[in-house]
């Protein structure tokens, strides 16, 4: 007797699937902000463009190219007045061999959605190393000499999966701003929102490192997750290191640091 057909079987496979994936997430979202013990945090470096310059640039590479976000990050757990002395543990990982799916430019939910589906399946197969994901948070850097006046591709953390990727400069004068994005991806995959407004200006007072400041201009650091300086309400300007960014009070909420 036949009992199940194939029609029957398929969607209950992806929905068991997904009902897993979600189980998994869920867990990883726990783990990721409880802040017991340090967040694993690990870069992937990719070659996006092929090039020799690119590969030297990535060659050149190591753990100590990431210890200023770690740092950064202890600095700003004290001020947070967080137990945990060193909030997370970057270290560089493998070099992946492939490039993500493009973030869709004009897609509505659905697309979105769709491509959120898939970067989780190219992170499945990409990720050159078998070790949990549970309490740690994978950033894939797609490294590339870029282009005269072209930007770069928009880069993104999810907190679903603990995923990054970041679109940056293989050059080393770039390093600095590049562990700039990278702790913002970063702490999107914690909880934390974007605090820009659709001009790419700081909002007030989300996006301010201090809104109480007086005089409130200039201001005298970027907040993390607005990324820029102001120096009036109509003008800001690039923090270029980390030694001129901090984490506000929403933020630290939003990653589970201090309560509401
Ligand atoms: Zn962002």
């Amino acid at each position: 007797m036949k009992i199940f057909s194939v029609d029957f079987v398929r969607p209950l496979l992806l929905f068991c699937s997904l009902l897993a994936i979600a189980g998994v997430t869920a867990h990883q979202i726990t783990y990721s902000r409880s802040w017991h013990k340090p967040l694993d945090v690990v870069v992937y470096p990719i070659n996006a463009d092929s090039s020799l310059e690119t590969h030297n640039y990535i060659k050149s590479l190591d753990d100590s190219s990431f210890v200023e976000i770690d740092d950064w990050l202890a600095k700003e757990a004290a001020r947070h007045e967080v137990s945990i002395s060193r909030p997370t543990h970057t270290r560089l990982g493998k070099e992946v061999k492939s490039v993500p799916p493009d973030l869709p430019t004009n897609g509505g939910v659905i697309r979105t959605v769709l491509w959120g589906l898939q970067l989780r399946y190219w992170v499945f197969r990409n990720t050159p190393d078998d070790a949990s994901n549970l309490r740690r948070v994978r950033v894939f850097v797609a490294y590339q000499q870029g282009e005269d006046d072209k930007p770069l591709a928009h880069s993104v953390g999810l907190q679903q999966g603990l995923i990054g990727v970041v679109h940056a400069f293989g050059l080393p004068e770039q390093n600095a701003q590049n562990n700039i994005v990278i702790a913002h991806e970063l702490l999107h995959t914690v909880g934390a929102s974007d605090k820009y407004n659709f001009y790419g200006a700081p909002e007030f007072p989300i996006g301010y490192a201090n809104p109480l400041r007086v005089p409130l201009y200039p201001q005298r650091y970027a907040e993390i997750m607005a990324g820029k300086i102001p120096t009036s309400s109509y003008s800001s300007y690039m923090a270029t290191s980390l030694k001129s960014v901090r984490i506000n009070d929403l933020t630290a909420q939003e990653i589970a640091w201090i309560e509401d």
